[in-house]
């Protein structure tokens, strides 16, 4: 069997200019990347802005397995598929980060038959968003660190600083540093740490900002440090913003590349699913469902964490609106839920495949609670038995879900034309999709309405440490701001070891934090990596480069 990297690189890719050409994009809207891949530029935004939105299908998956469960390769070969069946579709999708493709999980430009390409370049430095994101983030960190050093005349107070420097790597050394060492010339002394660019603020105001000017004002509400008397201090305080936005201004023009079926993709932006609002930028979505009658979009982890975020955050900051839902679970994943040790997910076991369907019936349900059709997508793996799938099918049935067989990783578009045929089915229905809480509530309740109605929780309990926090954020005017809650992707609950469909828990909120730039509150359950490490023996170990230029490894 081919690896990913090797089916993409058997098929020969079409000129972008074709690919534009096939979305009548006209020559001067379109800023070419090499051949392959190309920016869209305002200008053809302004051209079709008028114009009636295309259906938006969002892809989310019931809790993983550490591997992924195949929502990426799902979305594409869903894009695919209605292509297939004569659809003008658009699929968006997050870029890479660095730090996976490196380390444990590979690149996120789909597998088997369905990827989008170049998938090499897509995964490394690809158009140079994230460098522009890097840079922008540290020139704030400069200009912080600088000011301090300059007679500090904001009276910042060096150990309340929350900004951190960034880099797009998995670098655990780089977690808690100490910086500014070597005397007066050479800075002031304090603790740091850096994050994984994907988790910066910056990333999450890139991936929300409508326009220029929206985004220079986001960066300016950067909220970067407190004063010594402990008023707050804002990126345009700083006088940072218009730099950052300079840094950014490129970058922030949606990505065109396609699939290996030639269905075009926006790929563009990438946060964090936990600490941050996980899917692409919303500038991707809107011209994608201004271009096509169909935009398939993906928002990260499983429903709990990435499909609360898209409706509770992205749809609420800028009005996007699902019309239907794609839940996407392998048999594999079901088991595991069901008590089945990972390496052991492969085989048959029609009992502890009950088991953890209700994790399956769980998400279901969350779905539903936002009154967006749903259809479950099973993402077949060879070593489903038939018995498994009847199994599912079934049990979807009894939930009120429609249900199809993907089979996009070994056939590409072909393998998912029930499943378009499905979604295009549920998106015509007459939906009333809705927020599951109020802007005004008080941030406790919008916590607590999360935990009750999608995780399952009893209730919530707070630290006294997340009870200062939120407290200091009501004063900053943040319970108007939706809820980011940071939670572990494996389990409902905020306990990774609780699969299935956990009860009688409650959830535990640790701190919180004020996203102004971007426009949330962060609730963290638990301790949340934002600089992760790499593994024994990284994905890096395994990649390389022939003479010729010529990739391997890369999956
Ligand atoms: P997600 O977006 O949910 O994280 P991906 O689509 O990136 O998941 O898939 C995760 C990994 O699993 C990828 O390496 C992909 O190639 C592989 N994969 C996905 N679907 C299948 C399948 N049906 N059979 C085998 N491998 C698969
Ligand atoms: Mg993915």
């Amino acid at each position: 069997m081919l690896t990913d990297i090797e089916i993409a690189q058997r098929v020969k890719p079409k000129r972008i200019g074709q690919i534009a050409a096939e979305l009548e994009i006209q020559d001067e809207e379109l800023e070419p990347y090499g051949r392959f891949k190309a920016k869209l530029n305002d200008s053809l935004y302004r051209r079709i802005s008028d114009r009636k939105d295309g259906k938006l299908i969002l892809v989310t998956a019931i809790n993983p397995t550490p591997a992924g469960e195949g929502k990426t390769t799902t979305a594409i070969g869903l894009g695919d598929a209605l292509a297939k069946i004569g659809k003008k579709v658009v699929i968006a999708l997050r870029e890479p980060s660095l730090g996976p493709v490196f380390g444990i999980k590979g690149g996120a430009t789909g597998g088997g038959y369905s990827q989008v390409i170049p998938m090499e370049e897509i995964n490394l430095h690809f158009t140079g968003d994230f460098h522009a994101i890097t840079s922008a983030n540290n020139l704030l960190c400069a200009m912080l660190d600088n000011h301090i050093q300059q007679g500090n005349s904001l009276q910042i107070d060096p150990r309340r600083i929350l900004l951190q420097r960034c880099v797009d790597m998995n670098d655990r050394q780089l977690r808690q540093i100490v910086c500014g060492l070597g005397g007066k010339a050479n800075g002031v002394p304090r603790e740091d740490g850096f994050c994984i660019t994907v988790a910066t603020e910056v990333m999450a105001i890139f991936c929300l900002a409508k326009n220029l000017s929206d985004l220079k004002k986001r960066l300016g509400n950067i909220l970067v440090a407190y004063t010594k008397n402990g008023e707050p201090v804002y990126a345009r305080n700083l006088k940072a913003e218009g730099a950052m936005a300079v840094l950014l201004k490129d970058a922030i023009n949606p990505n065109l590349v396609q699939t290996l079926e030639g269905t075009p993709a926006l790929v563009h932006g990438g946060p964090f699913a936990n600490i941050a609002h996980g899917c692409n930028t919303v500038r991707a979505t809107r011209y994608a469902l201004k271009l096509g009658d169909y935009c398939v979009t993906e928002a990260g982890f499983g429903s709990d964490l990435g499909a609360e975020k898209f409706m509770d955050i992205n749809c609420r900051l800028s009005g996007l609106k699902p019309d239907a839902a794609v839940l996407v679970a392998t048999a594999r994943a079901l088991k595991y839920n069901g008590g089945v040790p990972k390496t052991e997910t492969a085989k048959e076991n029609i009992a502890a495949l009950k088991a953890g369907m209700e994790n399956l019936g769980a998400h279901i349900a969350g779905l539903k609670k936002y009154g967006v059709p749903v259809v479950v997508a099973i993402n077949r793996f060879e070593s489903d038995s038939g018995d498994e799938l009847a199994l599912i099918e079934r049990y979807c049935h009894e939930n009120g879900a429609d249900f199809a067989l993907s089979e996009v990783f070994a056939k590409g578009g072909e393998g998912g034309v029930e499943l378009a045929k499905k979604v295009c089915g549920a998106a015509e229905r007459e939906s009333d999709v809705h927020l599951l809480y109020e802007n005004d509530a008080p941030i406790t309740d919008k916590i607590e309405t999360v935990a009750k109605e999608i995780y399952g929780a009893d209730g919530v309990t707070y630290t006294q440490q997340a009870l200062r926090s939120l407290g200091e954020i009501e004063s900053l005017g943040g319970n108007q701001l939706p809820v980011c809650i940071a939670k572990t992707q494996y389990s409902l609950s905020d306990d990774p070891k609780l699969l299935g469909r956990p009860s009688g828990f409650t959830i535990t909120i640790r701190d919180a934090k004020l996203s102004s730039g971007a426009g949330f509150v962060v609730a963290y359950a638990g301790n949340i990596l934002t600089m992760p490490g790499l593994p024994s023996h990284p994905a890096a170990e395994r990649i390389d480069v022939d003479e010729n230029g010529k990739i391997s490894g890369l999956f």
